[in-house]
């Protein structure tokens, strides 16, 4: 029956999508599945899942009369819908399970049922909600029906604040940084689909697909400038009412406080009503338990309204500790796309628009020379910068090559991998004042042994190399003598400042090399 079931249900689609506006028919109908139809001689019920009782209230109250008209025309008069409804979004210790509710009569629906919330701190407070029992158990065509709803927890009233009369939404200042603009955030291999989904979102809150869209990636590669960026656009260009950025962290802190002077429902509420979320470094809910459950459910009753959810993250979600797995599954329900370390040519033009944007006058080789020499942070690039700048406004100096390898040396702690074993012998040779062939050979002389055991030490650290090859261009030793000699170089290095003294020298000299 479940073809049936389908074709009937798409016939229905084809009707409902001709009467209600896209975004409404994407996030109210796309949802259903059509399960199964059942026919007597007499009728026919066809059966619909719909994600949660939310959904239930929702088309009752809004598209119960075209639910009904098209039924009618698609099915004959005398036909019943049947809701089935996956509660999964009620409290934990109810798990998920199905109960199914009939659709009700026609006429009957204009005053929607505002249930009773099952949370403690229930909306009720806040106006003089009308409160009813569940729906009556009459089916569309005035049977009655086999199946009646949970009695026990009465449904989560939700939520949505369009269905509160006399309450309106009062006004959010929405915490976004107005620098973090699309138009400053350099686009480039490493977050080209991520920023492509931002845009797409930004240009149709909750219209994509891509709801929730969660955006993971290290420190400092623009995942908040990202996030940040769809906010200060939609706010520009979107009809939008209410918009809020926060940190996970301070949603968990105003949490406890709201627990603490008993205000959980007002928190609750307020998230409740905000049309696009953008929630920074959700790993920081990891292990939070309570503050998990409550942004779980705000989650849902935002998610289920239509409403645009944006997440980040330092790591992938299934990376992150203490987080509920069906929290974690409901982050990865729209796009998890990744941002990466930048690539030369992007750090170089985060670089150029930066100083554009600060008024620093530059030359490009010195911006080359940060952008090969800092490679792993976005942060850290406008970091050089900006201590180009104080430094150069402090000393009154132009700012030339020499002065910014000054200025900058302390940031500047990567070394490219561009030697070799043997450039490291050279330098490690040169400083000891050992011929280069004697380091290779067996001499079993002290300080030849030293020399060769640094520079073993040097061929690993700053080389790709496997131990076994670095133990070929050292007179053909094998592997467990380059460890042994690594240990002893580590070894000195703890016991004799001086020796220490020496390795940093030499390693200093190495990297002057690395880099010219
Ligand atoms: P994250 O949130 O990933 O730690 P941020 O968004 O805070 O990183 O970015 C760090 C800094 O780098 C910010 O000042 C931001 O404006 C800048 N930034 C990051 N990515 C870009 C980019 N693609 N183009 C321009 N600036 C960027
Ligand atoms: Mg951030």
């Amino acid at each position: 029956m479940l073809d049936a079931a389908h074709h009937i249900w798409q016939e229905c689609l084809t009707i409902i999508r001709d009467n209600v506006d896209k975004r409404s028919y994407k996030t109210w109908f796309e949802p259903i599945k059509p399960l199964r139809l059942e026919e007597t001689p007499n009728d026919r019920t066809l059966t619909i899942q719909v994600p949660s009782r939310f959904y239930y209230e929702w088309l009752e109250e809004h598209y119960a009369s075209l639910l009904r008209k098209t039924v009618t025309k698609v099915m004959g008069p005398s036909s019943r819908l049947i809701y089935d409804i996956l509660m999964e979004r009620d409290r934990p210790e109810e798990k998920s399970r199905h109960i199914r509710l009939p659709a009700k009569p026609a006429g009957r629906v204009t005053n929607p049922p505002i249930h009773q919330r099952p949370y403690p701190h229930g909306l009720q407070q806040q106006a003089n909600l009308q409160q009813s029992s569940v729906p009556p158990q009459t089916g569309t065509g005035g049977g009655t029906t086999p199946h009646t709803p949970h009695p026990v927890n009465p449904p989560p009233n939700l939520s949505s604040p369009f269905v509160i009369p006399g309450i309106r939404s009062p006004k959010v200042d929405s915490q976004l940084n107005g620098n973090y603009t699309f138009d400053r955030f350099i686009e480039g291999d490493c977050n080209r689909l991520a920023r492509s989904a931002a845009w797409a979102i930004a240009e149709r809150p909750s219209e994509t697909s891509f709801n929730p869209f969660l955006v993971y990636g290290g420190v400092g590669l623009g995942k908040t400038h990202l996030i940040q960026a769809i906010g200060n656009y939609a706010k520009q260009h979107q009809k939008i009412d209410s918009i809020l950025y926060i940190s996970s962290e301070r949603f968990t802190n105003e949490f406890v406080q709201s627990i603490q002077y008993n205000r959980v429902s007002e928190f609750s509420l307020f998230y409740r009503q905000i049309d696009l979320l953008i929630v920074d470094d959700i790993q920081f809910f990891g292990k939070k338990e309570k503050t998990q459950e409550e942004f779980f459910h705000i989650f849902n009753a935002l998610h289920q309204a239509g409403k645009q959810i944006i997440l980040s993250a330092d790591r992938p979600p299934k990376d992150i500790v203490g987080i509920e797995e069906r929290l974690l599954s409901r982050f990865q329900w729209g796009l998890t796309a990744d941002v990466q370390p930048p690539d030369l040519e992007t750090r170089i033009a985060i670089l150029q628009r930066k100083a554009e944007d600060d008024g620093i006058q530059i030359s490009y080789d010195i911006i080359e020379f940060i952008a090969h020499n800092i490679t792993s942070n976005i942060r850290e690039l406008e970091g050089a910068l900006i201590r180009l700048l104080a430094h150069s406004t402090l000393r009154r100096e132009e700012i030339d090559l020499s002065f910014a390898k000054e200025v900058l040396k302390d940031l500047i702690k990567e070394v490219k991998v561009s030697l070799g074993i043997e450039e490291i012998l050279q330098i490690v040779s040169h400083y000891f004042q050992i011929p280069e062939d004697q380091v290779r050979a067996k001499t079993r002389k002290q300080e030849v042994v030293q020399a060769r055991q640094v520079a073993m030490y040097f061929a690993k650290q700053f080389t790709k190399h496997s131990l076994k090859t670095i133990g070929l261009h050292f007179g053909g030793r094998d592997h467990s003598t380059v460890i042994h000699g690594i240990q002893s170089v580590e070894g000195y290095m703890e016991t004799d400042p001086k020796f220490a003294d020496t390795i940093r020298e030499i390693q200093h000299k190495i990297k002057i090399q690395s880099r010219s």
